[in-house]
């Protein structure tokens, strides 16, 4: 198959465009390199099945020949990233999940659509299932990435209901791994960046909050699965294993023999207090689950940071 995937040179971008590459399909990679990286996609330079273009997917997206696939993947994805990009942010869940819908339309391609836990805010239903419609404030800061992904959802389904484009949304959870910039904000990226360099891990809030976090080959392997289904609802992709932040911060140390100290900072605007994926869905309809444990999948990130001098 021939698949163009948006946001080719971001984290899940990059690890997306392996994967299909793996699976001997030919990959069309898009990116405006905002966030995104190219040290993520220089392995793939000279690829005979790989080709990047650089272009931004709010713009009018021209691809010559045939796409069997739009995965469309390309937003800033870090809270700091949104906090700093808040136009781009809204621009791309908006006009380029209507840019990338419109060129899967034109080429009968079936379209995937990176939606995010965060559609359903700080949750009032725990785990969080499909069904629940979510908890979100439009206009805190993060609302300019919830609602992002919120529209993001409702533009693809008004295209498989009105155009019948062949639609999945993946709902994903905090996922981590190998090429997540030190610098991100994000919280595993942070911790393990600190605890390398004897920094103390920064807690915002009193570190009580929880999170679900997924290994990126899981996840991909999940996405994968995702779009080989006939599954058009969205689906839940993480890990359910849920941890508080201090726990997350405590297994960093004691995986990298750190021993920096914790400080704890101000929780942001509207973080959500609790995070868990409930994978029902997925287990029954993709025959997926994570098998990656946390400690399993953070030593592989601590490696790839140390390798890189991140
Ligand atoms: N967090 C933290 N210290 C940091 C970065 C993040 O304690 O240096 C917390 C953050 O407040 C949140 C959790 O870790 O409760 C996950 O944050 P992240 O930015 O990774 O993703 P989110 O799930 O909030 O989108």
């Amino acid at each position: 198959m021939r698949i163009l995937v948006t946001g080719a040179a971001g984290f899940l971008g990059s690890h997306l465009c392996d994967f299909f590459l793996s699976k001997g399909h030919e990959i069309v990679g898009l990116d405006n390199l905002i966030t995104g990286s190219i040290r993520n996609i220089e392995h793939l330079a000279g690829h005979e099945r790989f080709k990047f273009v650089k272009h931004d997917v709010t713009e009018y997206i021209f691809i010559s020949g045939p796409l069997d696939g739009v995965l469309h993947f390309a937003s800033p994805a870090s809270p700091i990233d949104y906090l700093d990009l808040p136009i781009q942010t809204l621009k791309v869940g908006a006009m380029g999940t209507h840019k990338a819908l419109g060129l899967a339309k034109e080429k009968g391609a079936r379209f995937v659509l990176a939606s995010s836990s965060e559609v359903y805010g700080d949750p009032a239903v725990h785990p969080q299932v499909e069904s629940y419609w979510g908890h979100v404030n439009p206009i805190g800061p993060r609302g300019v990435y919830d609602e992002a992904k919120r529209f993001g959802e409702a533009m693809t389904f008004a295209y498989h209901r009105f155009h019948a484009v062949d639609t999945r949304i993946a709902r994903i959870f905090n996922t981590y791994g190998p090429r997540m910039r030190a610098r991100d904000g994000r919280v595993v990226p942070t911790f393990i960046r600190q605890a390398l360099a004897g920094e103390p891990l920064t807690v915002f809030g009193d570190g009580a909050q929880t999170r679900s976090f997924c290994y990126v080959a899981d996840l991909v392997e999940g996405l994968y699965r995702l779009f080989t289904s006939d599954t058009v609802e969205p689906v839940n992709l993480g890990n359910p294993s849920e941890r508080t932040v201090l726990e997350l911060a405590r297994e960093i140390l004691d995986l990298t023999g750190s021993g920096s100290a914790l400080v704890h900072e101000q929780l942001p605007e509207d973080d959500p207090r609790i995070r868990q994926p409930d994978i029902s869905r997925a287990k029954d309809l993709l025959g997926w689950e994570p098998g990656v444990s946390l400690r399993e999948g953070l030593e592989k990130t601590i490696k790839d940071f140390r390798t890189r001098g991140e």
